[in-house]
């Protein structure tokens, strides 16, 4: 990371249901070490507290040690819980570990317990552990429903209990995680469920006639935080247009605003990435061809190699690196196989589904396709593979529904894969289709528009054919993209500007 330094220095707990890597699920564990990371490296104290999930590898966690026994307030009870002190990627993290049966599992998500209880409890538990301590940060920074309820209990409890210092940030990953919760759930965490049930608190708007039993945990979070961040300003503008939510955040657009996620370059970097046969950069791509042979023989794919007989015939790899739910357009991916295979491309998909229907749906093509020489279907998660994929890639294949921000797009642009996306949220603030010539400089992917197979059609036939076409000007594209730079050092200034306009000076 380069050397910014901060001279007004912070204290930054984040309070969070993800970490990369070690419970991580989707992007907002990324974005957790990321922008840690990032403010650390600019001088600021950042910990991070987590649930201590069951499916954590304890070994991959540094100088673990128990350093508080207390108790949390859950449902009448006080429940005996440990707080652990560690270091991941070098950021200390406090674990929180209740002793009744909350975050037990094989995985982060999907357990056997009530999972927005749980998380009642964690969001209580990390402030009772403030108060128990007297740690009290400049800033409390949470992110989705998950921890939303924080900003309630902070405001409306352990502010009068002896919490002084902390002023709150709120980071919207995904506005469709409302954190549905009647009051009597609410009432769970020890706060009195039938003071929120008004629309200006956290009737969940959703409900016919704004029932008053029914809340979002979400919604009270953007309430009663200081400040509210959305993760791209495409999405924030999409977000105060349409949605459940719009009244909500019009009614807080003076403290609503659009901060564009970064990746972590030193995790994300072809240069240095341990997990590839053989580094490359920007100067000397020579490398990545050799990632895509070594993918491709991994995988029993044709190359261009073994394929020898025609040496002028450039094989295109397109890869879709992604969860399997519908936000990410699970319609388009399966059009892209067919037409990729007509085209005479090759697909790699590493996909996780969530829902039997759809996971059952995606093994059927799975099975229909992954004997042939040029589709293959993984359906599993595998962070090593993502490396390895990202690296072989020639295009990258992003076609949500919606996104808020996105990181596929950005991981691939680094590791010199252009993006093909769709034009929504996040991945419209960072690709730039090459045809559209009003911004020749910001030119570097493929964009289509409608949600339809028309429109998908349109832009991968565009790809390939520059692809196959003008070789030259497509190794220029891949330079250029993975010069772009969407590190946290572009962005976590901005989220340092936010803390200190709330901080209590
Ligand atoms: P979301 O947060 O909605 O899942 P993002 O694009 O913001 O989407 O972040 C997804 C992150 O998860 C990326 O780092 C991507 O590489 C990774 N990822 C998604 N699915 C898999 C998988 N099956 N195996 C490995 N990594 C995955």
């Amino acid at each position: 990371l380069p050397n910014i330094k901060d001279t007004d220095l912070l204290h930054i707990v984040h309070i969070t249901a993800e970490l990369a890597p070690i419970a991580k699920v989707g992007g907002l564990g990324d974005v957790v070490t990321g922008l840690g990371r990032a403010c650390l490296s600019r001088g600021h104290k950042v910990d991070i507290m987590l649930p201590f999930y069951e499916c954590i590898h304890k070994h991959n966690i540094n100088e673990l040690e128990l350093v508080t026994t207390y108790a949390s307030y859950h449902d009448g009870n006080w429940v005996p819980t440990n707080a652990y002190h560690g270091v991941v990627s070098g950021i200390e993290v406090i674990f929180i570990e209740p002793s009744n049966h909350f975050f037990k599992g094989e995985s982060v998500y999907g357990g056997s317990y009530n999972e927005l209880e749980a998380y009642l409890f964690f969001s209580r538990a990390c402030l009772e552990w403030m108060q128990i301590t007297g740690k009290e940060p400049d800033i409390i920074h949470v992110h989705e429903w998950q921890t939303s309820v924080l900003p309630l209990l902070y405001w409306d409890m352990y502010h009068y209990l002896s919490l002084q210092k902390p002023r709150i940030v709120l980071t919207i990953h995904n506005m469709e995680h409302y954190g549905e919760c009647s009051q009597e759930q609410l009432n769970k965490c020890g706060l009195d469920g039938s003071l929120y049930g008004t629309l200006d608190k956290a009737v969940d708007d959703r409900t016919i006639g704004h029932n008053p039993e029914r809340l979002s945990l979400l919604k009270g979070g953007i309430v009663y935080s200081n400040a509210v961040v959305t993760v791209s300003p495409t999405y924030l503008t999409e977000t105060l247009c349409s949605g459940w939510l719009t009244r909500t955040l019009m009614q807080n657009r003076d403290k609503y605003i659009g901060i564009l996620n970064g990746i972590d370059t030193t995790i994300w970097n072809p240069a240095t990435d341990a997990f590839l046969p053989i580094n490359y950069d920007a100067l000397k791509v020579g490398g990545k061809k050799i990632c895509k042979q070594f993918v491709q023989k991994g995988l029993g794919l044709a190359s261009e190699d073994t394929e020898n007989n025609n040496a002028a015939v450039r094989i295109p790899l397109i890869v879709c690196i992604t969860r399997l739910v519908a936000q990410k357009g699970l319609h388009l991916i399966r059009h892209a196989i067919k037409l990729v295979e007509q085209l005479g491309g090759q697909m790699i998909i590493l996909g996780k589904a969530s829902n039997t229907q759809v996971e059952r749906e995606f093994e059927d093509l799975a099975n229909l396709h992954n004997k042939d020489s040029n589709i293959r279907i993984l359906l599993m998660y595998s962070e090593e593979l993502s490396h390895m994929l990202y690296a072989a890639a020639d295009m990258v294949l992003v076609p949500s529904i919606y996104e808020p921000c996105g990181l596929a797009q950005m991981i691939g642009m680094r590791y010199g894969a252009v993006p093909v996306v769709r034009k929504t949220g996040g991945l419209a603030d960072t690709v730039f289709d090459i045809d559209d010539h009003s911004q020749p400089e910001m030119a570097n992917g493929f964009v289509f528009e409608g949600i339809d197979e028309e429109s998908l059609d349109g832009a991968l036939h565009r790809a390939f054919s520059y692809y196959q076409e003008k070789p030259n000007d497509w190794n220029r594209t891949v330079q250029n993209v993975m010069k772009i730079d969407n590190s946290w050092n572009n962005t976590a200034g901005k989220y340092i500007d936010l803390y200190n306009s709330i901080r209590v000076k």
